[in-house]
C-alpha cells in the first residue's frame, strides 16, 4: 500500500550483509526516539494507571531501563554519572500498551508499515489470528531485517478443516508446538468432532493454549456444532466473534454467561467487524468513525471506489439496505451477548480484527472500545481487555500486562485520561516497547496518518 521504505531495497545491492544490517539497525532506531538504545529514560511527574487496579497513582517518577520498568515512586533522583534522558509528563497519564488480541497480518511487502500502525496506536502486543503469507516467513523477515519497530508478535498454528487428527497425531502436534515459535493453536475450521476432542486432550496434556473460531464441522453439507457444554470444559482457551453463544436461545445466554465464567473462557468479540462486514453503518455513517478521518487519503480514496464496487456487485442501494437489516437482528444478538459476558464477570479479549474497507490496523482497537462503551462495559474493564487479560490468557502476568516494577516496559502515554472517557485513548503522545521510546506524532506523519 505505501512504501516509504522500498528505498532500503533500491540500496541493497550496493551494501554487503553487515552493511545491510547496521543501516536497516541504524533506520529502526531514528524513528525511535531514545537517542542511544539502552539509554535509561526517567518519566517525571505522571499519574499511573497500572491497571492492577482501577486506583490511579498521582504524581509518580517511572524508571525505565534495559526494557523493564526498574523503580515507581514519588521521586526518583537519577545516580550522578548516569546518562538518562528525561521526560516530564506533568498532568499526563500512562498506562500498559495496548495488546490487540484478533489480527491478520498482511503480505511481506507490506508487513513493516502495518507494524508501525500498531505501534503509532500504542499496540506493543499483538495476537496473530493469521496471515496472507506464512506467519514464521513474516517473523522471519522481522527478525532478519532487524525490525524492532513492531509490536511484540504472538504467533498460532492454524488448523483447518482438511486436517484430522487422531490421538497419536494430535499428540505428537501439542509435544512440536511446545518447543517452536508459535504461541497457540488457532482452530479455524473443524473436520469432525473425534479431532476436536483428540486435540483438546493433547493440549490439557502439553500445557498448549487452543482458541479460535467456535467448532463447527461439516457432515454431509450440513454445520454441526460441538456441543455447548462440551466446548466450555474442554481447556478451549478463547472463543472469537462470540461464536457458538450466537446459536443459543435468548433465555440461555445468561446461563451460558455463567458456565462461560466458571470455566474461565475467554472471549473476543470483535463486533466492529460484524458492523463494516455487514455494512451496518450504510450508507453515511461510516464516515463519523473516528478512524476515518485519520486513514492517509490515497488509502481513503481507494476504500471509496472499492466500497462503491461492492455495492453495485451486491446489488445497489436497496439490496444493501435489505441485507442490513437481515443482519441487525444478530448484531443485537451479539451485543446482548456481550452485556451478559460483562454482567457475569467473563474474562474479555479484545480485538481490532481489522481487513475490511475503512478499518484500520492498530486504531480500529479504538472502534472497538467505542463500540463495547455504547454497550455500557466500563472503561475498566474495556482497558484490562487490552492489558492484563491478554497476558492472563499467554500466561505471562509476571512479564507483562500491568505497570509495575519488574514488569517489561510496554506503556503508552496520554494527555488524558482514558477511565474518564475510553476515547482519551486518542489523545497518545508515546509508545513504548520494551523500553524503546517511539514518538506518535512522528509514526503517524512516517505513515501518513491524520
Ligand atoms: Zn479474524
Amino acid at each position: 500500500m505505501f512504501n516509504k521504505y522500498s528505498f532500503q531495497y533500491r540500496f541493497k545491492e550496493n551494501f554487503n550483509t553487515t552493511q545491510i544490517k547496521a543501516f536497516l539497525t541504524l533506520f529502526a532506531f531514528s524513528i525511535c526516539s531514545n537517542e542511544v538504545f539502552g539509554q535509561p529514560i526517567l518519566l517525571q511527574h505522571v499519574n499511573v494507571i497500572t491497571m492492577s487496579d482501577s486506583l490511579i497513582r498521582y504524581n509518580q517518577d517511572v524508571f525505565i531501563q534495559d526494557g523493564k520498568i526498574t523503580k515507581i515512586a514519588g521521586k526518583i533522583k537519577p545516580k550522578r554519572k548516569q546518562k538518562v534522558k528525561i521526560l516530564s509528563l506533568k498532568g499526563k497519564y500512562i498506562i500498559p500498551g495496548l495488546v490487540d488480541m484478533h489480527v491478520h497480518l498482511k503480505t511481506e511487502n507490506e508487513l513493516e508499515d502495518q507494524l508501525l500502525y500498531y505501534l503509532a496506536a500504542g499496540v506493543t502486543g499483538i495476537r496473530v489470528m493469521d496471515s496472507k503469507s506464512a506467519q514464521n516467513e513474516l517473523t522471519k523477515k522481522v527478525t532478519d531485517n532487524h525490525i524492532t519497530a513492531a509490536p511484540k508478535l504472538y504467533l498460532s498454528y492454524i488448523i483447518r478443516r482438511e486436517n484430522s487428527y487422531s490421538q497419536e497425531s494430535a499428540d505428537s502436534l501439542m509435544s512440536a508446538l511446545k518447543t517452536s515459535n508459535y504461541k497457540f493453536v488457532k482452530l479455524f475450521s473443524l473436520s469432525n468432532d473425534s479431532t476436536f476432542q483428540h486435540l483438546m486432550n493433547s493440549s490439557k496434556k502439553y500445557g498448549v493454549i487452543v482458541c479460535g473460531h467456535y467448532p463447527i464441522y461439516r457432515q454431509f453439507s450440513k454445520a454441526i456444532p460441538i456441543d455447548f457444554d462440551k466446548v466450555l470444559n474442554s481447556n478451549f482457551k478463547s472463543i472469537e466473534h462470540l461464536g457458538g453463544y450466537t446459536q443459543l436461545p435468548d433465555d440461555k445466554i445468561a446461563l451460558a454467561a455463567q458456565q462461560t465464567k466458571a470455566n474461565n473462557i475467554f472471549n473476543c468479540p470483535t463486533i466492529d467487524w460484524d458492523i463494516m462486514a455487514y455494512d451496518l453503518m450504510y450508507p453515511n455513517e461510516y464516515k463519523q468513525r473516528f478512524t476515518y478521518s485519520m486513514i492517509p487519503k490515497n488509502t481513503l480514496d481507494q476504500y471509496e471506489q472499492d466500497y462503491l464496487t461492492n455495492i453495485n456487485k451486491a446489488g445497489g442501494n436497496d439490496a444493501i439496505i435489505d441485507q442490513k437489516n437481515k443482519y441487525l437482528p444478530t448484531y443485537q444478538k451479539k451485543i446482548n451477548i456481550l452485556k451478559n459476558l460483562y454482567q457475569y464477570k467473563c474474562p474479555l479479549l479484545i480485538g481490532g480484527d481489522a481487513g475490511n474497507l475503512f478499518q484500520m490496523d492498530g486504531f480500529n482497537l479504538y472502534e472497538e472500545m467505542t463500540l463495547w462503551s455504547q454497550a455500557g462495559i466500563d472503561n475498566f474493564t474495556i482497558l484490562q481487555s487490552a492489558s492484563i487479560n491478554p497476558s492472563l490468557f499467554f500466561e505471562e502476568l509476571n512479564k507483562n500486562g500491568t505497570i509495575e516494577e519488574g514488569k517489561s516496559a510496554n506503556l503508552i502515554v496520554l494527555e488524558k485520561n482514558p477511565l474518564d472517557n475510553i476515547l482519551n485513548i486518542k489523545t497518545i503522545q508515546y509508545t513504548f516497547k520494551d523500553g524503546m521510546m517511539f514518538e506518535n506524532a512522528i509514526l503517524r506523519s512516517k505513515l501518513g496518518i491524520h
